[in-house]
């Protein structure tokens, strides 16, 4: 299927929380529904830390008020980049087959 233009802009923003989810797909009204496979709503935190899809490469969730820190870390850490670039790559799939199966 045809990728829209939008898609592919907002997968250069994977790293700042704007990738291939459910969840915003289905703000962009490409599928019915902001919830991944699993039942719980597809966004980036959920592949990054909660889903059992992408459990082999969840990372450590830091509290709350750490988030702004830890994302700075991040930034610098290959190994934990490696592992959300795989989440991503699972949730990108998804969403593939998602929008595939919604057929619009
Ligand atoms: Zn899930």
């Amino acid at each position: 299927m045809c990728r829209p233009r939008h898609l592919t802009a907002v997968q250069n923003d994977e790293v700042r929380g704007h990738g291939p989810f459910p969840f915003y797909l289905h703000r962009f009204k490409r599928i019915d529904s902001p919830l991944c496979v699993c039942g719980q709503v597809g966004d980036a935190d959920h592949y990054t830390f909660d889903c059992s899809l992408t459990k082999d490469f969840h990372l450590l969730k830091p509290a709350d008020a750490n988030k702004k820190m830890w994302f700075k870390n991040l930034l610098n850490n290959r190994q934990a980049i490696g592992k959300l670039s795989e989440s991503f790559r699972i949730s990108n799939e998804l969403c593939d087959s998602l929008t595939r199966t919604g057929d619009f």
